[in-house]
């Protein structure tokens, strides 16, 4: 069988990989000059390091096996366990131990008091004895955290989450895309605290995200150096517009959504998609030697609008990975801000940033090297409304011809655990379409 796959993202690649083992011809199209999508390296004075995504969440485990199989079993390392910050107007706080999504577990948790002042810690305490059915016709996680605990979590400790992680504040979140299942375990364990303690203790053991040494890039290279072992063609800069311009198959893959400029689904699309800029400086700076924020923080909205911090997320990359502390040497440091709004994504701007969440004066001398990349993400499968439109675009899926599927992050959901089974899966079944 002769299958074409469009881009050569890590759903491509792996899709590519497993349809070559199993003895077929593949060709992949790529619109870019280099394969990886959203996991691509970026250089720092001669240093590489992921400019896109930086990790893989061990939930699955297919991703782990994929890295074991390609060889790089001695390359997976795990971040550093010093836990994250939090920050809201000029004060940062370590987020409480043992919570889930900023839920707390309950009023006695590590840090907490800390974190949202005794005030609350009387909220997280109240939520226990509150009567389960409270919040469950919430319209979205906003009103349910609201409705369980007011206003001081929900902004302290929920929102920094769902925005720096997700890119969605939760009002715009559903309530079950964080935590699925999540009112109905409510009426069963009675309070929020109880789901979040149930479902840490049933959590994967050890650390929640796993990566390569030298990068998660790195992997990309040995996926696309096994495939290339398997006799997989690659053709870069070629961009589809149309299903007719696939070169003769027998099969297709697509692994982009459908767009105005690609509409190979009619008139389906998936919605409007987020953008992200990640800027990563360089920094000369050995008062970060002391890791003065953990593994970083995530920015809360400010109450008073008038917080000068742009960033919505910071993660102090040198503190988070060993391999890279290392590399880059003693008092030099990563840090890598995502901005949803790339007008804020100056250098100057992540300094500026950089220097109040980390809580260290940090100036113009001191920048060694910055990157900067634009992410054009799909929407995000949490946001409310997007059910109605993932069952469309299925439906529209399900009326190709059964020789052409469609795989990758804007189907599958956000992430490599979510992406890499699919495309498993779908370059299995393909080999029963006749
Ligand atoms: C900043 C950032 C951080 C992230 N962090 C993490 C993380 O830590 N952990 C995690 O698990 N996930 C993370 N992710 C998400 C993860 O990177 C994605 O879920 C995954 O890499 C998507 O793979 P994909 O192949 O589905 O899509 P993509 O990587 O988008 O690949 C699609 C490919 O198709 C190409 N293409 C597009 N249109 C066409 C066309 N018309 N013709 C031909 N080719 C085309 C594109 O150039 C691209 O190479 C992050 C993403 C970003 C942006």
């Amino acid at each position: 069988m002769r299958v074409a796959i469009v881009g050569a993202g890590v759903a491509g690649l792996v899709a590519a990989r497993r349809l070559a083992q199993l003895g077929h011809g593949v060709r992949v199209l790529e619109a870019a000059d280099a394969p990886g999508g959203m996991i691509r390296p970026a250089r720092l004075a001669g240093l590489q390091i992921d400019i896109g995504a930086e990790a893989f969440a061990v939930r699955g485990g297919a991703v782990a096996e994929l890295v074991v199989e390609l060889g790089l079993t001695a390359e997976l390392v795990e971040p550093r366990a010093l836990g994250s910050w939090g920050y809201q107007d000029g004060e940062a706080y370590a987020q409480p131990k043992g919570g889930l999504f900023g839920l707390p577990p309950g009023p006695d948790a590590a840090g907490l008091e800390a974190a949202v002042g005794p005030e609350g810690v009387a909220a997280v305490a109240h939520e226990a004895t509150l009567d389960p059915h409270i919040g469950a016709d919430a319209a979205n996680l906003a009103d349910l955290v609201r409705a369980r605990y007011g206003e001081r979590i929900l902004h302290r400790l929920v929102a920094p989450v769902t925005r720096g992680v997700y890119s969605l504040d939760p009002e715009l979140m559903r309530v079950d895309a964080l935590l699925p299942g999540v009112l109905e375990q409510l009426r069963k364990h009675g309070s929020l605290g109880a789901v979040v303690r149930d479902r840490r203790a049933a959590a994967w053991p050890g650390a929640l995200v796993r990566s390569v040494r030298g990068g998660m890039h790195r992997f990309v290279a040995a996926l696309v150096a096994d495939c290339e072992r398997l006799g997989v063609a690659f053709e870069y800069g070629a961009r589809l517009r149309h299903l007719d311009e696939l070169p003769e198959h027998d099969s297709a893959i697509v692994t982009v959504p459908p767009s105005d400029d690609f509409p190979y689904l009619g008139g389906a699309r998936a919605g409007e998609g987020v953008l992200s800029e990640v800027v990563a400086l360089l920094l000369d700076a050995p008062a970060l030697d002391a890791h003065p924020r953990g593994t970083g923080l995530l920015v809360a909205p400010s109450a008073s609008g008038a917080d000068p911090v742009r960033a919505k997320a910071l993660t102090h990359v040198t503190a988070k990975w060993p391999w890279l502390d290392e590399a880059t040497g003693a008092g030099r440091h990563i840090v890598r801000l995502s901005y949803a709004n790339p007008a804020d994504a100056s250098p100057q701007q992540a300094l500026a940033d950089a220097s109040a969440l980390l809580g260290t004066p940090l100036d113009a001398e001191q920048l060694v090297d910055q990157a900067r990349q634009l992410w054009h993400m799909p929407p995000p499968p949490a946001r409310l409304g997007a059910a109605q439109t993932r069952a469309k675009l299925q439906d529209a899926v399900a009326d190709l011809p059964p020789n052409i599927r469609c795989i990758g992050t804007w189907i599958a959901g956000t992430g490599l655990a979510s992406v890499v089974p699919q495309a498993n899966q779908v370059a299995q079944e393909l080999q029963n379409v006749d």
